[in-house]
């Protein structure tokens, strides 16, 4: 099982920094921004510390992981063309990045409409993707399955499948399966997982499900809310989540946890990586209600 979380990069150590978080975690995988996710500026490539950071996969046995796009790329944006134009360039440099990373998947939301109707953000969509995608682009881009939250366009596998349907090198788009934000787009995993997965294999082919994120959800289906919460504490529940898991299908694809830090009841200032203690609770197959309070006290 290729399972493991977000990790940060930042500091001196950069991505050598975030391979030794993804192992601290005892993950064998892990997803990375490449700087911080709410804003474009970026670190030259050769400050990345990426000899080390393969070194120290190669010793830890890590041999995948996932790079995901800042959020502030919208390049679904119809009305602002600076917005889209920046949102164009950073995309493609970001697809450097990833291929000079050594990963062959970029995570990507696909944009959101600011209020002028799906069409008009899905045709800048389509002609931002046809801007950065070629023949021999080296990287994949994953559409993430969007929670439909504000005018958020990604929400349903048909929205995702128009933008496939758009785009010339559509071999290069895979998809990114986020289990809050499917649940919170209004699919029952919960209760009807397989008749969901039949969904999106005749819509998008199972075969391009490339990242699995696995997220609890705070909210009740359909709530189009996109707020995720730590596994087994929300309401699509721990086994739910580990069908999805353990899917055959997905069994060779990175499970990312994207859950919440555990805040600290004492100082909000302080909050906890719950990543490890979920690792653990995933393999062992049976949900901890106390893992909270474990964290807290570890
Ligand atoms: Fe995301
Ligand atoms: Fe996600
Ligand atoms: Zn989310």
């Amino acid at each position: 099982m290729l399972l493991g979380s977000h990790v940060g990069m930042n500091g001196k150590e950069m991505f050598a920094g975030s391979v030794k978080e993804a192992l601290s975690y005892g993950a064998n995988t892990f997803m990375v921004y490449t700087g911080a996710p709410q804003n474009t500026r970026r670190k030259s490539i050769d400050e990345l510390c990426i000899p080390e950071a393969h070194r120290l996969m190669k010793e830890g046995g890590i041999e995948t992981f996932v790079v995901h796009a800042p959020y502030i790329i919208n390049l679904g944006n119809p009305v602002n063309s600076e917005t889209y134009k920046l949102a164009v360039e950073f995309l493609a440099i970001e697809l450097e990045r990833t291929a000079a990373m050594g990963s062959d998947t970029l995570i990507l939301h696909p944009g959101s409409h600011v209020g002028e109707g799906f069409d008009a953000g899905l045709e800048k969509i389509i002609s931002g993707l046809n801007n950065v995608l070629t023949a021999d682009t080296p990287v994949n881009i994953a559409l993430e399955t969007m929670a439909g939250k504000g005018s958020e366009i990604g929400r349903s596998f048909e929205e995702l499948a128009k933008i496939y349907d758009g785009v010339k090198y559509n071999d290069k788009l895979r998809i990114c399966f986020d289990t809050c934000h499917v649940n919170d787009a209004g699919y029952d995993i919960v209760n009807h997982m397989d008749d969901v997965m039949d969904e999106i294999d005749s819509l998008l082919g199972l075969k391009n499900v490339a990242v699995v994120h696995v997220n609890d959800s705070k909210n009740e289906r359909s709530a189009h809310k996109d707020r995720h919460e730590n596994i087994g504490f929300g309401t699509i529940g721990f086994y739910a989540l580990l069908r999805v898991i353990n899917y055959e299908p997905f069994e060779n694809i990175p499970k990312i946890l994207e859950t919440p830090y555990i805040p600290s009841p004492d100082n909000k200032k302080i909050s906890y990586a719950p990543y490890k203690y979920e690792i653990q609770m995933i393999k062992s197959g049976i949900f901890d209600p106390m893992l909270k309070e474990k964290i807290l006290l570890a």
